[in-house]
């Protein structure tokens, strides 16, 4: 278990970028908790930018395409790797909200 964690922390930690922050933590219910943060923005003084999210495959995509979001409105010049991503985490993105959208219109 740990082993494995700090395995997709450091492989999460590469994709994100050298800007990223990736903590991953094992939640109550032994879910692991993405927590990804980000060092230049935190260096502001505000409170520092993060996505977190709880669960497995899906909350590490859901907080890398948080990630992914951020570096492209932020940090323009960013190469970090996991912006080949973009054009799938907008995808998702328009996915979950025509989801939304269906939910509300239709309730079942
Ligand atoms: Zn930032």
């Amino acid at each position: 278990m740990v082993a494995s964690r700090s395995a997709r922390e450091r492989k999460a930690a590469m994709q994100a970028g050298p800007l990223a922050r990736v903590r991953i933590e094992v939640g109550a219910d032994d879910q692991f908790v993405y927590k990804i943060s980000c060092s230049e923005c935190t260096a502001k003084g505000h409170r520092p930018w993060s996505a977190y999210r709880p669960g497995t495959d899906n909350g590490f995509m859901a907080a890398m395409d948080r990630w992914v979001f951020h570096l492209k409105e932020q940090h323009p010049a960013s190469d970090a790797p996991c912006l080949e991503f973009l054009p799938e985490a907008e995808q998702r993105l328009h996915e979950r909200r025509m989801q939304h959208e269906a939910a509300r219109t239709r309730p079942d």
